[in-house]
């Protein structure tokens, strides 16, 4: 800290009214009590170049993008983790005297919280969707130690080019199903992820996957982090399975963001609250 000056970091997105990220970074800077500040900003497409040479100008320490700048970010950008680079996309971005490294943080979320119930190592996951958020966590997953990733999605092209990506760029195997009518679970598959927007509030809805397929000894998890408590995770409770809450991928990727901007480790649990409370 010094003096009056923070050190800034925050998000650019269009529409930016509804993200609570600024309530749960600027909760978690406070309690470390460091003198940073988190601003969220409506950027639409065309004024995504301003914001970036404003952020250096400014010296930010860096900043998210989020919907619709994940991939257009990347003009701007002097140098990709290699994980991001094998996703395509970037929703991290850390600024070192103007020099800009992008990071994808939402996959790594979605892994940190994944390994809170178990190791991806060597297990066969299942991916329903084939978004911007599959895509990370399809990545991400066999980076870290899936055997096999099959992705499940409706419109095929999308499903194709992801379940291609894992097979050719990293050491798991991907697969694709079509999703068309009811999806079974095939025997052996011990971690079933709806990475589609499929129950996001107000929507009650949930993913069209046969109950009696899903068993106990499976994670069944939810990116959906509004409602925390999907229909999709309560019927797969109901079925014995452990099931895994969206906010745990948000509250991680917060956690990985601000490590990265300022080499700090925030409070999980504070960061947690903070964003339960805005989601209610
Ligand atoms: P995209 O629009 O990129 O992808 C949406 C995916 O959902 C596509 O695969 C799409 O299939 C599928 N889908 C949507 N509706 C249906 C439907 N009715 N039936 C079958 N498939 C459907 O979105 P994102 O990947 O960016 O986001 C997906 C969700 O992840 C959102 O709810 C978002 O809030 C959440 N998210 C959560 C994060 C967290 O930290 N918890 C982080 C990032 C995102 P198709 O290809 O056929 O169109």
């Amino acid at each position: 800290m010094t003096g009056f000056l923070a050190d800034l970091t925050g998000s650019f997105a269009t529409s930016a009214a509804q993200n609570p990220t600024v309530a749960v970074m600027e909760a978690a800077y406070s309690h470390a009590g460091i003198d940073v500040r988190y601003i969220n900003c409506e950027v639409p497409p065309e004024r995504l170049g301003d914001a970036v040479r404003g952020a250096i100008g400014m010296g930010w320490l860096g900043f998210n993008c989020s919907i619709p700048h994940k991939v257009a970010i990347l003009d701007y950008l002097d140098a990709m983790a290699p994980s991001a680079g094998i996703i395509g996309a970037v929703n991290c971005v850390i600024n070192r005297d103007g020099h800009l490294t992008g990071e994808n943080t939402d996959g790594q979320g979605f892994v940190r919280s994944l390994q809170t119930v178990v190791d991806p190592t060597g297990k066969d996951m299942v991916v329903l969707g084939a978004g911007g958020a599959a895509r990370a966590i399809a990545v991400e997953s066999a980076l870290a130690g899936a055997r096999s990733i099959t992705i499940v999605n409706r419109t095929v092209e999308r499903g194709t080019e992801l379940a291609a990506l894992v097979s050719d760029r990293t050491p798991a195997t991907g697969a694709f199903v079509h999703w068309s009518g009811t999806y079974a679970v095939p025997d052996g598959v011990d971690i079933l992820v709806n990475a589609t927007s499929i129950g996001f509030h107000p929507s009650t809805e949930t993913p069209d996957v046969d109950d009696a397929t899903i068993r106990p000894g499976m994670v069944v998890a939810d990116v959906v982090a509004n409602p925390p408590d999907t229909a999709f995770l309560q019927r797969a409770a109901a079925r014995g399975a452990t099931t895994l809450q969206g906010l745990g991928m948000l509250v991680n990727q917060a956690l990985t963001n601000a490590r990265l901007w300022t080499g700090r480790d925030l409070d999980a649990s504070v960061m947690r609250r903070a964003l339960e409370e805005s989601l209610r």
